[in-house]
Protein backbone atom coordinates (compact mmCIF):
# COMPACT_ATOMS: atom_id res chain seq x y z
CA UNK A 1 0.00 0.00 0.00
CA UNK A 2 1.34 3.40 -1.24
CA UNK A 3 1.17 5.41 2.42
CA UNK A 4 1.49 9.22 2.92
CA UNK A 5 2.82 10.49 5.97
CA UNK A 6 1.73 12.60 8.73
CA UNK A 7 3.21 15.83 10.19
CA UNK A 8 4.77 13.60 13.33
CA UNK A 9 6.18 10.94 10.74
CA UNK A 10 3.74 8.12 10.93
CA UNK A 11 2.87 6.77 7.76
CA UNK A 12 -0.78 5.97 6.68
CA UNK A 13 -2.41 4.48 3.77
CA UNK A 14 -3.26 6.83 1.30
CA UNK A 15 -6.18 4.82 -0.19
CA UNK A 16 -8.59 4.10 3.16
CA UNK A 17 -12.35 3.19 3.56
CA UNK A 18 -15.22 5.71 4.14
CA UNK A 19 -18.40 4.25 6.12
CA UNK A 20 -20.99 6.86 5.57
CA UNK A 21 -24.60 5.61 5.02
CA UNK A 22 -23.34 2.23 6.95
CA UNK A 23 -25.16 1.16 9.73
CA UNK A 24 -28.61 3.11 8.41
CA UNK A 25 -30.19 -0.11 8.57
CA UNK A 26 -29.84 -2.85 10.41
CA UNK A 27 -30.47 -5.84 7.57
CA UNK A 28 -27.07 -4.47 5.86
CA UNK A 29 -24.48 -4.30 8.77
CA UNK A 30 -23.49 -7.76 7.94
CA UNK A 31 -22.52 -6.58 4.47
CA UNK A 32 -21.46 -3.35 4.98
CA UNK A 33 -18.91 -5.00 7.80
CA UNK A 34 -18.08 -7.48 5.34
CA UNK A 35 -16.92 -4.70 2.72
CA UNK A 36 -14.51 -3.28 5.18
CA UNK A 37 -13.15 -6.31 6.47
CA UNK A 38 -12.52 -7.09 2.33
CA UNK A 39 -10.65 -3.37 2.08
CA UNK A 40 -8.41 -4.12 5.19
CA UNK A 41 -7.34 -7.08 3.74
CA UNK A 42 -6.47 -5.40 0.66
CA UNK A 43 -4.27 -2.82 2.10
CA UNK A 44 -6.73 -0.31 2.83
CA UNK A 45 -5.98 -0.35 6.26
CA UNK A 46 -7.19 3.45 7.19
CA UNK A 47 -10.90 3.66 7.52
CA UNK A 48 -12.92 6.77 8.22
CA UNK A 49 -16.24 7.23 10.17
CA UNK A 50 -18.02 9.60 12.68
CA UNK A 51 -20.21 9.81 15.58
CA UNK A 52 -22.78 11.60 12.88
CA UNK A 53 -23.03 8.52 10.52
CA UNK A 54 -26.37 6.43 11.40
CA UNK A 55 -26.11 8.52 15.03
CA UNK A 56 -23.27 6.04 15.92
CA UNK A 57 -24.44 3.33 13.69
CA UNK A 58 -21.41 3.21 11.44
CA UNK A 59 -19.06 3.36 14.11
CA UNK A 60 -20.37 0.16 15.14
CA UNK A 61 -20.38 -1.49 11.76
CA UNK A 62 -16.65 -0.47 12.04
CA UNK A 63 -16.61 -2.61 15.51
CA UNK A 64 -17.43 -5.63 13.91
CA UNK A 65 -15.05 -4.95 10.92
CA UNK A 66 -12.00 -4.83 13.26
CA UNK A 67 -12.55 -6.74 15.97
CA UNK A 68 -9.75 -9.23 16.74
CA UNK A 69 -7.40 -7.28 14.28
CA UNK A 70 -7.75 -3.64 15.84
CA UNK A 71 -4.03 -3.43 15.20
CA UNK A 72 -4.23 -3.52 11.96
CA UNK A 73 -6.13 -1.02 11.21
CA UNK A 74 -5.60 3.19 11.50
CA UNK A 75 -9.10 4.83 12.72
CA UNK A 76 -10.56 7.92 12.08
CA UNK A 77 -13.53 9.44 13.62
CA UNK A 78 -14.87 12.63 14.23
CA UNK A 79 -16.49 14.83 16.66
CA UNK A 80 -19.50 17.13 15.60
CA UNK A 81 -19.41 20.74 16.33
CA UNK A 82 -22.02 20.85 18.72
CA UNK A 83 -20.80 18.70 20.75
CA UNK A 84 -16.99 20.01 20.73
CA UNK A 85 -17.03 21.89 24.03
CA UNK A 86 -14.50 20.95 26.18
CA UNK A 87 -16.46 18.87 28.74
CA UNK A 88 -18.52 17.69 24.98
CA UNK A 89 -15.41 16.80 23.17
CA UNK A 90 -14.39 14.06 25.66
CA UNK A 91 -17.60 12.69 26.41
CA UNK A 92 -18.43 12.07 22.87
CA UNK A 93 -14.48 10.40 22.11
CA UNK A 94 -15.49 8.14 24.86
CA UNK A 95 -18.89 6.74 23.06
CA UNK A 96 -17.32 6.72 20.18
CA UNK A 97 -14.94 4.62 21.56
CA UNK A 98 -17.32 2.33 23.49
CA UNK A 99 -19.30 2.17 19.97
CA UNK A 100 -16.24 0.33 18.18
CA UNK A 101 -15.01 -1.22 20.92
CA UNK A 102 -11.18 0.40 20.84
CA UNK A 103 -9.25 2.01 23.39
CA UNK A 104 -8.06 4.57 21.24
CA UNK A 105 -8.96 6.63 18.24
CA UNK A 106 -6.12 7.09 15.52
CA UNK A 107 -7.18 10.02 14.44
CA UNK A 108 -10.33 12.48 15.53
CA UNK A 109 -11.22 15.05 14.19
CA UNK A 110 -13.81 18.12 14.51
CA UNK A 111 -16.59 17.39 12.00
CA UNK A 112 -16.46 21.39 11.02
CA UNK A 113 -16.34 24.32 12.02
CA UNK A 114 -18.67 25.33 14.82
CA UNK A 115 -19.80 28.21 17.44
CA UNK A 116 -17.53 26.93 20.02
CA UNK A 117 -14.32 28.18 20.79
CA UNK A 118 -11.57 26.78 19.03
CA UNK A 119 -9.41 26.79 22.54
CA UNK A 120 -12.13 24.49 24.08
CA UNK A 121 -11.77 21.72 21.10
CA UNK A 122 -8.18 21.97 21.53
CA UNK A 123 -7.70 21.27 25.07
CA UNK A 124 -10.02 18.52 24.87
CA UNK A 125 -7.62 16.97 22.27
CA UNK A 126 -5.07 17.50 24.53
CA UNK A 127 -6.18 15.98 27.54
CA UNK A 128 -7.56 12.96 25.38
CA UNK A 129 -4.30 13.01 23.93
CA UNK A 130 -3.08 12.53 27.13
CA UNK A 131 -4.94 9.69 27.83
CA UNK A 132 -3.89 7.62 25.36
CA UNK A 133 -7.51 7.75 24.15
CA UNK A 134 -6.56 9.52 20.41
CA UNK A 135 -3.16 9.49 18.41
CA UNK A 136 -3.15 12.17 16.38
CA UNK A 137 -6.06 15.11 16.13
CA UNK A 138 -7.27 16.86 13.11
CA UNK A 139 -10.15 19.38 11.26
CA UNK A 140 -12.58 18.72 8.94
CA UNK A 141 -14.28 21.43 6.47
CA UNK A 142 -11.87 24.11 7.07
CA UNK A 143 -10.93 26.51 4.38
CA UNK A 144 -7.84 28.10 4.29
CA UNK A 145 -8.57 31.10 6.56
CA UNK A 146 -10.15 28.93 9.24
CA UNK A 147 -6.61 26.69 8.95
CA UNK A 148 -4.95 29.58 9.23
CA UNK A 149 -6.79 31.21 12.50
CA UNK A 150 -6.67 27.51 13.71
CA UNK A 151 -2.20 27.82 13.35
CA UNK A 152 -2.77 31.18 15.43
CA UNK A 153 -4.21 29.43 18.70
CA UNK A 154 -2.07 27.61 21.16
CA UNK A 155 -1.30 24.27 19.49
CA UNK A 156 -3.09 24.13 17.07
CA UNK A 157 0.06 23.68 14.55
CA UNK A 158 -0.44 19.81 15.96
CA UNK A 159 -3.40 19.62 13.53
CA UNK A 160 -2.51 16.35 11.20
CA UNK A 161 -5.11 16.72 8.70
CA UNK A 162 -8.00 18.66 7.26
CA UNK A 163 -10.49 16.23 5.62
CA UNK A 164 -12.16 18.30 2.58
CA UNK A 165 -14.36 17.69 -0.38
CA UNK A 166 -12.02 16.69 -3.29
CA UNK A 167 -12.53 15.27 -6.77
CA UNK A 168 -12.38 16.00 -10.23
CA UNK A 169 -15.17 17.47 -9.83
CA UNK A 170 -14.36 19.95 -7.25
CA UNK A 171 -11.06 20.89 -7.51
CA UNK A 172 -11.58 24.48 -5.53
CA UNK A 173 -9.07 23.37 -3.02
CA UNK A 174 -6.36 23.41 -5.25
CA UNK A 175 -6.25 27.10 -5.42
CA UNK A 176 -4.58 27.36 -1.89
CA UNK A 177 -5.73 24.91 0.41
CA UNK A 178 -3.83 22.12 -0.66
CA UNK A 179 -0.75 24.55 -1.49
CA UNK A 180 -1.00 25.98 2.62
CA UNK A 181 -1.30 22.10 4.01
CA UNK A 182 1.59 21.24 1.16
CA UNK A 183 4.02 24.08 2.52
CA UNK A 184 3.33 22.42 6.37
CA UNK A 185 3.76 19.01 5.32
CA UNK A 186 0.17 17.83 6.21
CA UNK A 187 -1.30 15.67 4.22
CA UNK A 188 -4.83 16.10 3.26
CA UNK A 189 -7.60 14.07 3.14
CA UNK A 190 -10.07 13.64 0.29
CA UNK A 191 -13.60 12.67 0.75
CA UNK A 192 -16.23 11.82 -1.60
CA UNK A 193 -13.42 11.24 -4.01
CA UNK A 194 -15.65 9.89 -6.44
CA UNK A 195 -18.63 12.71 -6.01
CA UNK A 196 -20.85 9.96 -4.03
CA UNK A 197 -20.84 7.76 -7.12
CA UNK A 198 -22.11 10.75 -9.90
CA UNK A 199 -18.73 11.34 -11.51
CA UNK A 200 -19.01 8.93 -14.20
CA UNK A 201 -20.48 10.12 -17.40
CA UNK A 202 -17.85 12.55 -19.03
CA UNK A 203 -16.60 11.94 -22.16
CA UNK A 204 -12.75 12.41 -21.03
CA UNK A 205 -13.19 10.34 -17.79
CA UNK A 206 -14.09 7.68 -20.43
CA UNK A 207 -11.79 8.19 -22.93
CA UNK A 208 -8.92 7.60 -20.23
CA UNK A 209 -10.53 4.85 -18.94
CA UNK A 210 -11.41 2.91 -21.85
CA UNK A 211 -7.13 3.33 -22.42
CA UNK A 212 -6.44 1.71 -18.81
CA UNK A 213 -9.72 -0.88 -19.53
CA UNK A 214 -10.84 0.24 -16.20
CA UNK A 215 -14.13 1.86 -14.72
CA UNK A 216 -14.68 5.67 -15.00
CA UNK A 217 -14.97 5.68 -11.26
CA UNK A 218 -11.62 3.73 -11.11
CA UNK A 219 -10.18 6.55 -12.81
CA UNK A 220 -11.41 9.28 -11.20
CA UNK A 221 -9.91 8.04 -7.91
CA UNK A 222 -6.43 7.29 -9.43
CA UNK A 223 -6.75 10.66 -10.42
CA UNK A 224 -7.17 11.52 -6.50
CA UNK A 225 -4.22 9.32 -5.58
CA UNK A 226 -2.48 10.83 -8.23
CA UNK A 227 -2.27 13.97 -6.24
CA UNK A 228 0.52 14.50 -3.74
CA UNK A 229 -0.20 14.55 -0.17
CA UNK A 230 -3.99 13.43 -0.55
CA UNK A 231 -5.34 10.34 0.91
CA UNK A 232 -8.55 9.21 -0.73
CA UNK A 233 -11.49 7.70 1.67
CA UNK A 234 -13.95 6.27 -0.98
CA UNK A 235 -17.22 4.52 0.39
CA UNK A 236 -17.86 1.26 -1.11
CA UNK A 237 -20.53 -1.12 0.79
CA UNK A 238 -20.54 -3.84 -2.54
CA UNK A 239 -17.39 -5.86 -2.94
CA UNK A 240 -16.84 -5.57 -6.26
CA UNK A 241 -16.33 -1.87 -5.71
CA UNK A 242 -14.23 -2.68 -2.76
CA UNK A 243 -11.71 -4.20 -4.86
CA UNK A 244 -12.19 -2.22 -7.96
CA UNK A 245 -11.07 0.86 -5.65
CA UNK A 246 -7.92 -1.13 -4.36
CA UNK A 247 -7.41 -1.94 -7.88
CA UNK A 248 -7.64 1.67 -9.10
CA UNK A 249 -4.50 2.36 -6.72
CA UNK A 250 -2.25 0.45 -9.60
CA UNK A 251 -3.68 2.85 -12.05
CA UNK A 252 -0.69 5.01 -13.29
CA UNK A 253 -2.16 8.19 -15.51
CA UNK A 254 0.36 9.24 -18.09
CA UNK A 255 0.72 12.99 -19.08
CA UNK A 256 -1.89 12.86 -21.75
CA UNK A 257 -4.33 11.00 -19.07
CA UNK A 258 -4.02 13.76 -16.49
CA UNK A 259 -4.04 17.13 -19.76
CA UNK A 260 -7.16 15.54 -20.91
CA UNK A 261 -8.66 15.42 -17.63
CA UNK A 262 -7.47 18.78 -16.95
CA UNK A 263 -9.20 20.14 -20.22
CA UNK A 264 -12.49 18.42 -18.80
CA UNK A 265 -12.22 19.07 -15.18
CA UNK A 266 -9.98 22.49 -15.38
CA UNK A 267 -8.71 23.54 -12.41
CA UNK A 268 -9.22 26.93 -10.13
CA UNK A 269 -8.04 30.06 -11.57
CA UNK A 270 -8.93 31.95 -8.48
CA UNK A 271 -10.32 31.45 -5.12
CA UNK A 272 -13.10 29.60 -4.73
CA UNK A 273 -14.79 29.28 -0.93
CA UNK A 274 -14.63 25.81 0.31
CA UNK A 275 -17.42 23.17 -0.81
CA UNK A 276 -18.89 21.16 1.66
CA UNK A 277 -21.18 18.02 1.38
P1 LIG B 1 -17.83 8.54 -2.36
O1 LIG B 1 -16.86 7.70 -1.67
O2 LIG B 1 -17.37 9.55 -3.34
O3 LIG B 1 -18.92 7.64 -3.11
C1 LIG B 1 -19.59 6.59 -2.48
C2 LIG B 1 -20.59 5.99 -3.49
O4 LIG B 1 -19.85 5.51 -4.63
C3 LIG B 1 -21.37 4.81 -2.95
O5 LIG B 1 -22.68 4.91 -3.49
C4 LIG B 1 -20.66 3.59 -3.51
O6 LIG B 1 -21.54 2.52 -3.75
C5 LIG B 1 -20.15 4.14 -4.85
N1 LIG B 1 -18.92 3.47 -5.26
C6 LIG B 1 -17.83 3.20 -4.50
N2 LIG B 1 -16.86 2.63 -5.23
C7 LIG B 1 -17.36 2.51 -6.49
C8 LIG B 1 -16.86 1.97 -7.68
N3 LIG B 1 -15.62 1.46 -7.76
N4 LIG B 1 -17.63 2.02 -8.81
C9 LIG B 1 -18.88 2.55 -8.74
N5 LIG B 1 -19.42 3.07 -7.62
C10 LIG B 1 -18.66 3.05 -6.51
O7 LIG B 1 -18.76 9.35 -1.33
P2 LIG B 1 -18.82 9.54 0.24
O8 LIG B 1 -19.30 8.33 0.93
O9 LIG B 1 -19.60 10.81 0.45
O10 LIG B 1 -17.31 9.89 0.67
C11 LIG B 1 -16.40 8.91 1.14
C12 LIG B 1 -16.23 8.99 2.65
O11 LIG B 1 -15.72 10.26 3.04
C13 LIG B 1 -17.53 8.88 3.44
O12 LIG B 1 -18.05 7.58 3.45
C14 LIG B 1 -17.09 9.42 4.76
O13 LIG B 1 -16.34 8.45 5.49
C15 LIG B 1 -16.22 10.59 4.32
N6 LIG B 1 -16.96 11.88 4.22
C16 LIG B 1 -16.61 12.88 5.09
C17 LIG B 1 -17.29 14.10 5.04
C18 LIG B 1 -16.91 15.19 6.00
O14 LIG B 1 -17.65 16.17 6.14
N7 LIG B 1 -15.77 15.09 6.65
C19 LIG B 1 -18.31 14.31 4.11
C20 LIG B 1 -18.62 13.29 3.21
C21 LIG B 1 -17.93 12.09 3.27
P3 LIG B 1 -21.69 1.24 -2.75
O15 LIG B 1 -21.61 1.77 -1.35
O16 LIG B 1 -23.00 0.67 -3.13
O17 LIG B 1 -20.54 0.27 -3.04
Amino acid sequence: MRTVTLPGGEAVPALGLGTWHMGERGADRAAEADALRCGIDLGMTLVDTAEMYASGGAEEVVADAVRGRRDQVFLVSKVLPFNASRNGTVEACEASLARMEVEVIDLYLLHWPGSYPLDETLAAFDELRRDGKIRHWGVSNFDTAEMQDLFGHAGGDFCATDQVLYNLDRRGVEFDLLPWCRARSMPVMAYSPLEQGRIAGNDALAEVARRHGSTEMQVALAWVLDREGVIAIPKAARLDHVRQNRAALDIRLTAEDRAALDAAFPPPSAKQPLEIL
